[in-house]
């Protein structure tokens, strides 16, 4: 077993695929219909109590955690868990998109996604009371491990620029929903999730920074164009609390951190991940080009490298991943592994 603190590097030698837009539209996100990729380890251990118990719902083993609605996360009920606990929500998921993710990438790090382990006292966490922080962190000089927010998808959401500094979606690295899979086989996003908006319904955030304040979409909550914002992609609505906004263009998501938060390059505490392999290298040339889960806990990857199509398929089962690749000249390698 190997603990991650999302350590994963992206390569050097970025090339500009595509200006933004694609993963933003309307096409993007009726694609998500069709696919139910999520659902896979929390409908197990789904509870239809009030009262978690700690060794199956989020909290530490001297607190109780209280099942919970929490506006936007209630759209993604079934494989989301939200609790209220003391003075913070705690988030448990798997961290599977539930849509098509990958596609497009062309700086792939032949990476795929895999389930992480983001329940109990390893669940996302933040405050249910937020309050502006003296000094507020950027994400232009700060934050670049780990996450920043959470979408309602209960996909993490990272700094959108990568650990050497560049924007993670100018620089190709991301699939047409602003996301992709780290070092340990982690999805997550680097954009704002702004399809979210039309999944979640109007008025509701698609996600919420980890200093407790909710991320909206392209409209205020109540409908009417977004106002301006602060640096940090962010103002004091009309309600007079302060929120963020996902945007388009830099910083996509929130650009930092106005509230209190107990962070310096890495926002603490919050999950780990847990690979279930040894990270991968770049594929020079590789084009993701479609992901399907063709049953359950089961999925393929398909990319094109030099006109000639490749193929990762791997079925999770329990803490192992069966893997079949088969690589554009036609040679198939099985391999398992087990964290
Ligand atoms: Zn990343
Ligand atoms: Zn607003």
């Amino acid at each position: 077993m190997t603990d991650h603190v999302h350590p994963h590097t992206h390569p050097h030698d970025h090339v500009h695929p595509h200006a933004p837009g694609p993963m933003l539209d309307r096409r993007a996100m009726l694609r998500a219909g069709g696919l139910g990729l999520g659902a896979i380890l929390l409908a197990a251990c789904r509870s239809t109590g009030s009262v978690a118990s700690t060794t199956t719902g989020a909290g530490s083993a001297d607190t109780i955690a209280s099942l919970t609605t929490l506006p936007g996360f209630d759209a993604f009920a079934d494989t989301v868990r939200a609790f209220v606990e003391g003075d913070y929500w705690l988030v448990e998921s798997n961290g599977m998109p539930t849509h098509n993710a990958m596609v497009g990438i062309v700086s792939w790090q032949q990476q795929v996604p895999l389930p992480q382990p983001y329940t109990g006292a390893n669940a996302w966490r933040f405050p249910t009371t937020p309050a502006m922080a003296n000094t507020p962190i950027s994400a232009r000089t700060g934050l670049f491990r780990g996450a920043i927010a959470i979408a309602v998808d209960g996909v993490p959401i990272f700094n959108a620029l990568n650990n050497r500094g560049d924007d993670a979606f100018l620089a190709g690295e991301l699939d047409e929903w602003g996301g992709h899979s780290g070092r340990a086989d982690d999805y997550h996003y680097h954009v704002a999730p702004l399809y979210l908006e039309e999944i979640v319904g109007a008025g509701k955030p698609i996600a919420y920074a980890l200093d407790g304040y909710p991320i909206y979409g392209s409209t205020e909550p109540d409908g009417s164009p977004v106002a301006t914002l602060d640096e940090y992609n962010g103002h004091v609505g009309a309600d007079g609390t302060y929120h963020y906004h996902g945007t388009t263009t830099y910083p996509y998501i929130n650009g930092g951190l106005v509230g209190v938060a107990n962070a310096t390059d890495q926002v603490e505490p919050q999950p780990i991940t847990r690979a279930f392999r040894e990270a991968g290298s770049p594929l020079k040339g590789a084009v993701i080009t479609g992901f399907s889960s063709p049953s359950t806990d089961s999925y393929r990857l398909e990319y094109s490298l030099g006109g000639t199509l490749g193929a990762v398929d791997y079925t999770v089962q329990g803490s192992s991943v069966a893997f079949t690749f088969t690589a554009p000249d036609g040679t198939v390698t099985k391999e398992t592994y087990t964290r």
